[in-house]
C-alpha cells in the first residue's frame, strides 16, 4: 500500500511541469511577436519618456515633469508621492530651499 502511494504522487508531479512548460512557451512566442511588429516605435517612444518623465521613487510609474518645476507628484491615487525631481527622492525642505525652480 505505501508503494503504491508514492508512485502515484510522482505520476502527478511530472505532468504539472509538462503544463507549465507549455504554457511558458506560448506567452514567449506572443511577445516576440508583439515586439517584431512595433519594435521601432517602441524605440522612439521609450527615448520620449526618457527625456520628459522619471519613474516614481516610490511605485515607478513614468511620471511627466511639469515645467521648470522640481516638486514633483506622483499621479497614481494609490501611491500619490511627493517627490524631487532633481535627487529622486522625497520632496524635502532642501529641495524646496534649494531647487525649487531649477531648470
Ligand atoms: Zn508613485
Ligand atoms: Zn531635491
Amino acid at each position: 500500500m505505501v508503494e503504491g502511494a508514492v508512485v502515484e504522487v510522482t505520476v502527478v508531479v511530472e505532468v504539472v511541469i509538462e503544463v507549465m512548460v507549455v504554457e511558458v512557451t506560448v506567452v514567449a512566442y506572443r511577445v516576440d511577436e508583439k515586439a517584431a511588429e512595433q519594435a521601432r516605435w517602441e524605440e522612439a517612444s521609450k527615448e520620449t519618456i526618457r527625456n520628459i518623465t522619471k519613474p516614481c521613487p516610490r511605485c515607478r510609474v513614468p511620471v511627466e515633469k511639469n515645467g521648470g518645476c522640481m516638486h514633483m507628484k506622483c499621479p497614481q491615487p494609490q501611491c500619490g508621492l511627493e517627490w524631487c525631481w532633481s535627487c529622486g527622492c522625497e520632496w524635502n525642505r532642501a529641495c524646496m530651499g534649494d531647487h525649487w525652480f531649477d531648470v
